[in-house]
């Protein structure tokens, strides 16, 4: 069993549409895939056309911007209920900061590069879940980036004069509003210290206390000894390992499949979430 359980589409920050994504983790020989777009469940129903159509089971799921401290937090949530008020209002929330935040960013460039909200408007697709890879993609349209990684490294960086950061939930509130819509809270890439700060040791132990119910210890941001102390740290608090590749399309190196969830821990999920696993 082949099972990634962190992917992106066009719903965010992907490059493929949810029907691609399943397509893709198809032809890739997954035998499940999770639908993680970044605040948002806008991909779902598409998805789960797809997987009835290639035979690949998927789980519905939401990466969720959080914070903790100052440091930046993200959360995955699987099967959970979208209409659930609580976590519903939280992710508009953050989409509607997403979108100030990324016009105030365009307003900042703009003084000094030759680039508008229309360029940004351009790479969005719909209602898409804005973010700095759509700012990416519009500086690479306009000859100003060489790819996503090259503005990240650049013009879109957090010590850059022209970043801005968003409004997003506390984390230990965002696990709390995952449990009370019936979805399971993992925490993503606990360890990726080269997007920024990490939170110690202490805040994943709150965020257990609070209704964390897995650490995604095998991703390709953490090398072996951070996936090491992940598993360690799981297994203290009781917690299971997923592993995900969080892949993006042509956003990113990742590709579906490079790290994996065993078939026990997705059980685990699955038992603890108010959905189902769509299995055609
Ligand atoms: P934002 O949430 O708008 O601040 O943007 C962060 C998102 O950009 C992350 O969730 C990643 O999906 C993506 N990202 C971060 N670094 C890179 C990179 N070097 N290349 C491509 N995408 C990236
Ligand atoms: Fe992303
Ligand atoms: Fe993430
Ligand atoms: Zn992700």
């Amino acid at each position: 069993m082949t099972i990634d359980l962190h992917a992106h589409s066009s719903a965010s920050d992907g490059t493929q549409t949810p029907a691609a994504v399943v397509a893709s983790a198809a032809a890739a020989g997954l035998d499940v895939v999770a639908l993680t777009d970044h605040d948002t469940t806008a991909g779902w129903d598409e998805a789960v056309a797809a997987a009835l159509a290639t035979g690949t089971a998927l789980v519905r799921g939401v990466e969720i911007s959080c914070h903790s401290g100052g440091v930046s937090v993200h959360l995955l949530a699987y099967l959970h209920d979208p209409a659930a008020p609580g976590l519903r209002a939280a992710l508009e929330g953050s989409r509607t900061s997403r979108l100030h935040r990324a016009r105030l960013m365009v307003d900042r460039m703009s003084t000094d590069l030759p680039i508008t909200w229309e360029d940004v408007l351009e790479q969005v697709d719909g209602e898409a879940t804005v973010g700095r890879p759509h700012l990416a993609d519009a500086l690479v349209a306009k000859g100003l980036a060489r790819d996503r990684g090259h503005a990240f490294a650049t013009v879109l960086s957090t010590r850059s004069p022209y970043f801005v950061g968003h409004a997003a939930p506390d984390a230990v509130a965002a696990v709390r509003l995952v449990r009370e819509a019936g979805g399971v809270p993992v925490f993503a890439h606990p360890r990726a210290v080269l997007r920024g700060r990490v939170v110690p040791d202490a805040v994943v132990e709150e965020l257990a206390a609070a209704g964390l119910v897995g650490l995604e210890a095998h991703h390709r941001d953490h090398d072996a000894r951070a996936v090491r102390e992940l598993e360690d740290l799981a297994a203290a608090l009781g917690l299971v390992v997923t592993g995900s590749s969080d892949y993006h399309g042509a956003g990113k190196a990742n590709r579906l499949g490079e790290r994996t969830t065993s078939p026990g821990a997705l059980e685990v999920v699955e038992a603890a979430g108010a959905l189902e696993v769509v299995r055609p």
